[in-house]
């Protein structure tokens, strides 16, 4: 699976959920936005294997594992993407490649990225004094030798000789998603663009579309970091996998008018109406909004909710991997994210 037909269904409602396998690392990586190390929590396997086991009802199109690092869990990263195979969905993991410095690819790492249907890897600046950059290129040498649907995930920064240096050695068999740094965790002090002002302007969120199973079990509504680490923000809450399967997530996250709303609205427009002082940032001011599902409803069903939720539906449909990584990626390298993809329909 190419990282573009991921990135296309990135925007698309519970089209695809989000795991953390684990919030543990053994790297130690300066900007690290989860702030993991070999303290971090781990959820019980037992409990995301249950949760994976209810997906076939209602099956997304990706499962996408993530962490902290998810391959300290080989074992279970494969049992996840048997269950998500088997449900008819598709799996990816995002990886730091801890173990790349090893004269092998360990036996059960090898056999959870077999299992998995795209292995993503971190590469930047802050990874290379972890994991030196030789050790990840021969990895990908080895994986790609083996036709593994491989890509790379950077930071702004210094992404130009890196996404240079993968083109010269890979041509466009290497996706590149760059994004913008995080400012949390390790990386709270590093924020390399400031965070937009809020304005009331329509501006629709796609990232509340896929959810996120946190390490402690509870699903959140989108990955925005304070939201996952439990920042209070009650209509971004969809549940706790120890009482809800992925069919009820499924349905909160289609049906709920708050989540409706910021997907149509965005949560400038909705502070505004709602007359809640707007933060620097969209993410800051949505953390500051009320659950107001019965306002939400009214926003989506007068005349204006009607026709720009049917213009949001449309723009999802068509928007493509890199109108979604122009957005939530960095501009500039936006067009990387599709390098190398089989013919396929509209994609801008
Ligand atoms: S705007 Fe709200 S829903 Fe969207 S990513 Fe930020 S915190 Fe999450």
């Amino acid at each position: 699976m190419h990282l573009a037909e991921v990135l296309r269904l990135r925007a698309i409602p519970a089209a695809g959920v989000c795991l953390e396998v684990t919030r543990r690392c053994p790297l130690k990586c300066a900007h690290c936005f989860t702030n993991s190390s070999m303290a971090s929590p781990e959820p019980p396997a037992d409990r995301l294997l249950r949760f994976a086991g209810t997906l076939a009802r209602r099956p997304p199109s990706i499962v996408l594992m993530s962490g902290g690092e998810p391959l300290l869990r080989p074992r279970l990263v494969a049992e996840i993407a048997g269950l998500a195979k088997a449900a008819g969905a598709r799996s990816y993991v995002l990886s730091g490649a801890y173990f790349a410095t090893r004269p092998r690819i360990p036996a059960a790492i090898r056999t959870a990225i077999k299992a998995v249907d795209h292995f993503a890897v971190s590469m930047d600046p802050f990874h290379e004094p972890e994991v030196p950059r030789t050790a990840v290129l021969a990895l990908l040498d080895e994986l790609l030798s083996e036709g593994t649907a491989v890509s790379v995930q950077t930071v702004d920064g210094q992404a130009e000789e890196l996404t240079a240096l993968l083109r010269d050695r890979y041509g466009d068999r290497v996706p590149v998603l760059v994004t913008p740094l995080i400012a949390a965790g390790r990386a709270a002090d590093r924020r390399h663009r400031a965070a937009p002002p809020t304005d009331s302007s329509v501006t629709p969120c796609a990232l509340a579309a896929w959810p996120v199973v946190t390490a402690s079990g509870a699903v959140t509504a989108c990955c925005n970091e304070q939201v996952v680490a439990g920042a209070p923000a009650p209509h971004l809450r969809l549940g706790h996998i120890d009482t809800d399967d992925w069919p009820e997530i499924r349905r909160r996250t289609l049906a709920r008018p708050m989540l409706r709303a910021l997907r149509t609205f965005g949560p400038g427009y909705l502070a505004a109406r709602w007359a809640v002082d707007p933060e620097s940032g969209h993410c800051a001011t949505c953390r500051r909004l009320p659950a107001e599902n019965s306002k939400a409803a009214a926003e989506l069903d007068a005349p204006f909710g009607t026709i720009a939720q049917s213009v949001v539906a449309a723009s999802v449909r068509q928007g493509g991997a890199a109108a979604f990584a122009r957005r939530y990626g960095v501009p500039e390298y936006a067009e990387l994210v599709v390098g190398g993809e089989p013919a396929h329909g509209p994609d801008q």
